[in-house]
């Protein structure tokens, strides 16, 4: 491997030498060139969020013409400094959002961790998340800026050197908040993990994008960029996470598109099928038709989806995978628990299920997610007293032996949501965490 590997670079080196010795001018453009910007191989696919809730799709570049120059190495201070401002857990069993601020100085810091929290109690006061919010971790990844502000804000022509580059009026539309993406997986790689990321920049003028996929080698499914201090741009990201965390596909119509003529798409709230085929073949969100959604009106087939005008059905007329500042629908909602439970847990504990437990020890469980039924069982047998106690004493589990003897202590959770209703997806809803005790 390690021959391969020297061949292939010193190919690459013979390359580079021969383009330039025949004058050929190489690729790359001055940072600061938007234009040759635009022309990267790396342009992304975002969605533009209007005030009034319509959704709509743009090419933008993946990088910035306003991310500062980094001064010689020196860093400023505080600058990728991580703090967590909702902790409700250790990463491992939590979901892991990374807010990182833009156009914040270093003494506009506590500003920006200000702004994230309320940009978060914005997100998670929408169901699921307000159901779920303690499967969630936060934290706060500062970026220091030289300038305060981001470009674009007020004027078109302002322009701010930024620690992401955040700019308005990125593709020419006003509410369009671009970022450069290197620069933000460069902050978001700081966080311990990074399972959704969203980008606060200081401003008050409504805007944000979303970007659906950057193939981040950090491994985090999208970025969502919000004005830190607008609230109605936390909506942006609530719409975002439909993809990221739930799967779930736009319910909205992009503009000039012909009539859907493919196959069955995957994702579970759009489909090519009527209400009557899907019942008939027991396909997609069939358990839910003609049940009352949060979003309004009953669950059915609605002509329009996945950008397509026609061709593909979403389950209800107006959820928030179609406009922003509305619920999820029922289907919608199935996939976004799911989608949590993927990353978070229904039962953690601070004593590692490596400890070994004895008679005098006391054990105790989280279970972050109210409505949770708990259930203790000793050598596979359920010690019914302690049904949904969080804290037991080894003592609790009955007469011992005439030996102390090893046994097996199991703690199974069970959410008993109705929300979720398929059977793929149910057993998520069920963790359990063993320990050993000798007693
Ligand atoms: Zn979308």
């Amino acid at each position: 491997m390690r021959n391969s590997r020297f061949t292939s670079v010193l190919l690459a080196g013979a390359t580079t030498v021969a383009a330039l010795a025949v004058g050929v001018a190489p690729a790359v453009a001055a940072p600061s060139d938007p234009v040759a910007a635009a022309a990267s191989p790396r342009d992304q696919d975002v969605e533009v969020f209007a005030e009034d809730g319509a959704i709509s799709r743009a090419r933008v570049p993946a990088a910035s013409p306003f991310v500062a120059e980094p001064s010689m190495g020196v860093a400023a201070a505080g600058d990728g400094a991580v703090t967590k401002i909702v902790n409700n857990g250790s990463t491992d069993s939590k979901l892991d959002v990374v807010m990182i601020g833009d156009g914040y100085t270093a003494s506009e810091q506590d500003k920006f961790r200000k702004d994230a929290a309320a940009r978060w109690k914005d997100i998670s006061a929408v169901q699921p998340y307000a159901t779920y919010r303690k499967l969630f971790n936060v934290w706060a990844v500062s970026a220091v800026s030289a300038q305060s502000g981001v470009s674009g804000d007020p004027q078109q022509s302002t322009v701010r050197k930024t620690a992401l580059g955040s700019r308005f009026w990125c593709n020419s539309i006003e509410r369009l908040l671009c970022v450069d993406i290197k620069a933000v997986d460069t902050y978001a790689a700081k966080a311990p993990q990074a399972d959704l990321v969203i980008v606060v920049a200081n401003t008050a003028k409504y805007g944000g994008a979303g970007y659906g996929s950057t193939q981040s080698p950090l491994g985090y499914e999208g970025i969502a960029t919000v004005a830190g201090g607008n609230g109605a741009s936390g909506q942006i990201a609530v719409h975002e996470t439909g993809h990221s965390l739930g799967k779930l596909a736009d319910e909205y119509v992009a503009e000039g598109q012909e009539p859907y003529r493919g196959a069955e798409p995957a994702q579970a709230n759009i489909t090519t099928l009527s209400a009557d085929r899907m019942r008939q073949d027991k396909a997609k969100w069939y358990r839910w038709l003609g049940k009352s959604s949060p979003d309004g009106g009953a669950v059915g087939a609605y002509q329009g989806a996945g950008n397509y005008p026609s061709g593909l059905n979403r389950p209800t007329d107006n959820s928030v995978m179609r406009s922003l500042g509305r619920e999820f629908n029922l289907p919608g909602r199935e996939a976004m628990i799911a989608g949590f439970y993927r990353r978070a847990s229904t039962l953690s504990s601070a004593t590692p299920v490596t400890t070994r437990l004895t008679a005098t020890d006391h054990l105790t469980v989280d279970l972050p997610v109210s409505g949770t039924k708990l259930r203790w069982y000793l050598d596979g047998k359920e010690v019914t007293a302690l049904r949904d106690r969080r804290t037991i004493a080894v003592s609790d589990l009955g007469p011992t032996g005439p030996k102390p003897a090893a046994h097996e202590l199991k703690a199974v959770a069970n959410d008993p949501t109705s929300a979720v209703i398929d059977p793929a997806l149910t057993p998520a809803l069920t963790r359990s965490l063993v320990w050993s005790v000798t007693r």
